[in-house]
């Protein structure tokens, strides 16, 4: 068969895999990027119109240069497509509970937050929750002992859009897209790297593979026993008229308990949509992603207003505008895995980041680029090496 050669191939064009082939392609590389649906699509991690982005990122400091490259990342984008892809609306993460809440690793989530900003100067208010409901009339039914963070430099970015614009511009700057086509393996070839669909044969000096929820399946061990793939359902729920919501109300995330998955967070409405965006969280992997359920029950929708609407917020209606499914795909510690692939020579892999990676997903782009490139990244990454499963 007939072998097609580049510099780099990326397999999986999602939120990760779209920003590394258009940080290569602008880079110079001769690059090609694969995959099985056409994105920006609704099948794996990065659907759903908006996702939070916050610099005091409570899960760690290795994280902010990431997502501080992000933001800068997604302003040059604007400006070159002229798409709106950031709103900087500001972000409040909550706690209103008995006991501080877990989030994605960290024990007490919003302390941890509060202490990142202080730390790495962060503009930022801690607010009581008087100070909060005065402020945003939507969280008025939460406690009296309710601590906010409020971060004027967060809000959220639309994953969609973001994809869509650095494929475009990874088109512009020579990169190949292929989309339908779905990589059945990828193997060493004398110095290089093969990758194989059903009727074409890539030969690439490097690869990189940002495959998401498809990653354990493609990539084998380690990966197969370290990376869990979750459900999440997402719903927005119809406002009441007229809305209490400020007109520049900010993202949230408010733990409401202290598990893990006593959380919720949200979006203000968007412009023309009368409704807010609200999910939570599960943890529960799916024994196959073949079985993954992709509709979302009136049994849930119910649930999901009872457990985190009702007593949280004000002025939004039980009444479903729509709903999606998701997947997170999560590691032992929520962590991210960006290395090489420990049997496979030149392959890198990128993890779907653990439910928390669109917000770092342009600099995740950046850095796995300059690392496959020249070897080292401007932003340290070896907080997300396989080392630490050993
Ligand atoms: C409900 C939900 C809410 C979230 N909220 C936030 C948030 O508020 N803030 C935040 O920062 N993060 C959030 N996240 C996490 C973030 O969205 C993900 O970390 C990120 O989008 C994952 O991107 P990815 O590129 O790894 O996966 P995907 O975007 O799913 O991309 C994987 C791609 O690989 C392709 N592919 C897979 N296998 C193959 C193959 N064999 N051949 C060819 N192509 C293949 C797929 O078609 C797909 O396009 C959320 C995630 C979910 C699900």
């Amino acid at each position: 068969m007939h072998e097609e050669r580049c510099d780099v191939a990326v397999v999986g064009l999602g939120a990760m895999g779209a920003a590394t082939l258009y940080q290569l392609a602008r880079a110079g590389a001769d690059v090609v990027g694969i995959d099985r649906f056409a994105p920006p699509h609704d099948q794996g991690s990065s659907h759903g119109d908006t996702r939070i982005t916050r610099l005091a990122v409570g899960e760690g400091a290795a994280y902010i240069p990431l997502v501080r490259r992000s933001h800068a990342i997604w302003r040059e984008l604007e400006a070159q497509s002229g798409e709106a892809l950031f709103e900087q609306c500001g972000v409040l993460v909550m706690t209103s509970s008995e006991a501080p809440g877990r989030h994605h690793g960290a024990d007490d989530f919003t302390a941890q937050t509060i202490e990142l900003a202080r730390r790495y100067g962060i503009d930022h208010e801690v607010l009581k929750a008087s100070e909060i409901r005065a402020r945003f009339a939507q969280f008025g039914p939460i406690r009296d002992d309710a601590t906010g963070y409020f971060e004027p430099e967060g809000g959220f970015v639309r994953p969609e859009r973001c994809i869509a614009a650095q494929l475009d511009a990874a088109r512009q700057h020579g990169a190949t897209v292929v989309t339908g086509v779905t990589v059945s393996s990828i193997e060493s070839a004398g110095g290089g790297v093969r990758v194989k669909t059903a009727d074409r044969t890539f030969v690439a000096n490097k690869v990189v593979t940002c495959a998401g929820m498809w990653s354990a399946g493609l990539l084998g061990e380690p990966f197969s026993a370290l990376l869990k793939v979750c459900r999440q359902k997402l719903f927005w729920f119809r406002l009441e008229a007229p809305s209490i919501f400020a007109e520049v109300s900010p993202t949230f995330i408010l733990s409401d308990g202290p598990s893990e998955t006593d959380i919720c967070y949200g979006f203000p409405p968007i412009p023309g949509e009368n409704s807010m965006k609200i999910a939570s969280e599960q943890y529960t992997g799916l024994d196959s992603i073949d079985s993954l359920d992709r509709t979302v029950s009136q049994a849930e929708v119910a649930q999901m207003y009872r457990d985190h609407v009702l007593g949280n917020f004000a002025g939004v209606t039980p009444e479903l505008v729509k709903a999606s499914v998701c997947t997170y795909t999560v590691t032992p510690d929520y962590g991210f895995i960006i290395d090489d692939h420990p049997a496979l020579a030149n392959v890198t892999v990128v993890s779907a980041c653990s439910g928390h990676g669109f917000k770092h997903s342009a600099g995740i782009g950046e850095a796995v680029a300059q690392r496959c490139l020249t070897g080292r990244s401007d932003v340290d990454l070896s907080a997300f090496s396989l080392n630490r499963f050993r």
